[in-house]
């Protein structure tokens, strides 16, 4: 099978793009700043009971109690396999 992403490349999308302006600017999902938490409308359970965190680059819903990276966030907003997440990501030349 064809490797179609180094290692190195999909680390880069999972950490360097950021993950708010992706979920609010580029995804267009649902989100708002509340108690210095940016906060979005979980893909899954549709509710915002949710934060951000800059530092890992991971979005969190405390109702499914899963973690969203970049690819993730793609994957669940976009109903994309990873290879269509991957591929949404790297086509916005973030990076
Ligand atoms: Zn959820």
């Amino acid at each position: 099978m064809k490797k179609f992403y180094s290692k190195e490349k999909l680390r880069k999308l999972r950490n360097d793009i950021p993950i708010g302006p992706l979920i609010a600017d580029i995804l267009g999902i649902p989100s708002k700043i509340s108690e210095g938490y940016f906060r979005f409308l979980c893909p899954k359970c549709r509710e915002f009971n949710t934060a951000t965190n800059p530092e890992t680059n991971l979005g969190r819903c405390f109702r499914c109690e899963i973690n969203f990276n970049p690819i993730d966030i793609v994957m669940n907003d976009k109903h994309y396999n990873f290879k269509e997440a991957v591929e949404f990501l790297d086509n916005l030349h973030m990076l």
